[in-house]
C-alpha cells in the first residue's frame, strides 16, 4: 500500500516506525495536529504484526479497582468514541458479556461489581441460556464491541503517507534522524513486541503468542463474549475466537501446529459451534510491559545513564533529569488490549510531542528504570 509519492529531500516533522494499530494512532493523532508525518513498516500492508491477529474487543477492564483498571476503562470510553464517530464501519458495538471462567471467578465478579465504572448489565445463567451462551451470572457491557482490525488501521492510515521499509538503523545527523533515504526531526517507535531498535530493556517488553480463527457459522448470536477466550457475535455470517496466552519470545510454532484446538473446544463449551466451518487462522504476538502499563513517552539515554552514574545499580540518588534521546519516543506495551489502549494513547503522544504536555505517569516508560537497574545483576557486578 502506498498513498503518497515520496521525494528523497522530504524532511518529516515525525516518522512513525511500526503500522499497527499504535503507530496508526499515534500517527492519525499526529496529523491532526497539522505536522508531517510518514508511517513505515517492514509490511506492505498495516496491521501485519499483532493487529492483524487480534479479535479487536473494545470492553472494559473488570476487577477492584486497580490504577490499571482505571487507566483502561479511561481508554475504552475514549476507544468507543473514536471509533464510532470516525471508523464506525470497522467497529461493531455488538456489546460484549464478561462471562466468570469457574466457581471461584463468578464469586470474584461479585465483589467487582462495585468497581464497574462503565455502564452494564447483570446477565443471569437464565438469562444467558436464551441467548444460547452457557455461563455463570456475567455483565454485560453493551457499548463493547469488536473491531474489524486490519480494515481499521488501513482506513487510519488512508489519509497517511505510508512506504514499505524495515527499519534497521537509526542514524541522528545533526538535529535530524536519517532513516534510509527518509529525514525526520522526531522518530516514533511502535513497533510491538520487536522492540530492539535502541537499548530500551529496561521497559521489560515481552511477547505473548495468541490465535485466533474465523469461523463462517449461520448460528444467531448478536453479543460477543468473552470468558478466558473470546468469541465474537456473528457479523455478515463469521463468528472469531481467539486468545493470547502463551509467554514467548520468538513467534514460533508453540501450539504444535493446532493453534486453534483448545480455542474451539473451549468455545463449545460457551455456545453452539457445530456449524463452525473455519475460513482461516491468524497468530501473532503483542507486546506487554512488566507493570503492565502502557509505554508511551520519551526514551532513556540508558548508556549515557551509566555513564554519569556507574554506581546507578546499587541504588544511589541520582539528579534529576534523567537524560533522555532527544526527538526519539515510544507508543508500546500495550498488551492484550491494544484496540482499547491505541486511541488514547496515540492522542496523549501527540500532545507530548507537538504541544509539550506532561506524559501522564502512569504510561511514562522511565517508571521502570531505577527498578530495572537496581534488579539487574550483570549491572552490579
Ligand atoms: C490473537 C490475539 C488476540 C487479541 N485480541 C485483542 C482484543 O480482543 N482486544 C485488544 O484490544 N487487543 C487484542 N490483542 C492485542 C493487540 O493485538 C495488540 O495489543 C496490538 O495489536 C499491538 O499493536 P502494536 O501496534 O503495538 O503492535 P503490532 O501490531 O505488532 O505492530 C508493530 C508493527 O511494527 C512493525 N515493525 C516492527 N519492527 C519494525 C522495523 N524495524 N521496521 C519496520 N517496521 C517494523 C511490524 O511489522 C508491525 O506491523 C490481541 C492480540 C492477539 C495476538
Amino acid at each position: 500500500m502506498k498513498n503518497q509519492t515520496l521525494s528523497s529531500s522530504h524532511t518529516y516533522h515525525t516518522i512513525v516506525i511500526g503500522a499497527g494499530i499504535a503507530g496508526c494512532c499515534v500517527a492519525h493523532f499526529l496529523q491532526k495536529k497539522g505536522v508531517d508525518v510518514l508511517v513505515l513498516d517492514r509490511s506492505d500492508i498495516p496491521a501485519s504484526g499483532g493487529s492483524g491477529a487480534a479479535g479487536a474487543f473494545v470492553s472494559p477492564k473488570i476487577g477492584k479497582g486497580s490504577a490499571l483498571q482505571q487507566i483502561t476503562n479511561e481508554a475504552y470510553l475514549f476507544a468507543k468514541e473514536f471509533y464510532s464517530q470516525n471508523f464506525a464501519e470497522y467497529f461493531h458495538q455488538t456489546g460484549v458479556i464478561r462471562i466468570p471462567k469457574d466457581e471461584a471467578d463468578a464469586k470474584k465478579f461479585l465483589e467487582y461489581e462495585v468497581f464497574n465504572d462503565t455502564s452494564y448489565q447483570k446477565l443471569s445463567k437464565q438469562e444467558l441460556q436464551e441467548l444460547g451462551i452457557t455461563g455463570d451470572d456475567s455483565f454485560l457491557y453493551k457499548e463493547a464491541g469488536v473491531c474489524d482490525a486490519p480494515e481499521l488501521c488501513s482506513a487510519i492510515l488512508s489519509t497517511l503517507p505510508f512506504e514499505q521499509y524495515a527499519v534497521e538503523k537509526l542514524i541522528k545527523n545533526d538535529e535530524y534522524w536519517q532513516i534510509g533515504e527518509y529525514k525526520t526531526k522526531n522518530i516514533v517507535l511502535a513497533t510491538g513486541y520487536q522492540n530492539n531498535l535502541l537499548d530500551m530493556q529496561y521497559m521489560g517488553v515481552k511477547g505473548t503468542w495468541g490465535s485466533r480463527g474465523d469461523y463462517r457459522s449461520n448460528l444467531d448470536l448478536d453479543i460477543s463474549m468473552h470468558q478466558s477466550i473470546s468469541v465474537s457475535a456473528n457479523i455478515k455470517g463469521v463468528i472469531k475466537i481467539g486468545a493470547t496466552h502463551v509467554k514467548s519470545k520468538e513467534p514460533c510454532m508453540v501450539c504444535d501446529g493446532e493453534p486453534l484446538k483448545s480455542l474451539f473446544q473451549k468455545a463449545s463449551t460457551m455456545v453452539d459451534t457445530n456449524d463452525f466451518e473455519l475460513i482461516e487462522t491468524y497468530c501473532g504476538m503483542r507486546a506487554g510491559s512488566k507493570d503492565y502499563f502502557p509505554l508511551v513517552g520519551s526514551i532513556i539515554d540508558v548508556p549515557e545513564m551509566f555513564r554519569l552514574y556507574p554506581r546507578i545499580a546499587t541504588g544511589i540518588k541520582i539528579k534529576e533529569p534523567i537524560v533522555k534521546i532527544e526527538n526519539i519516543f515510544v507508543c508500546n506495551g500495550v498488551g492484550g488490549r491494544g484496540f482499547v489502549f491505541a486511541p488514547l494513547l496515540g492522542k496523549m503522544l501527540a500532545e507530548y510531542i507537538v504541544d509539550n504536555k506532561t506524559i501522564d505517569k502512569r504510561i511514562n516508560p522511565d517508571r521502570l528504570f531505577l527498578k530495572w537497574c537496581r534488579k539487574n545483576k550483570t549491572l552490579k557486578r
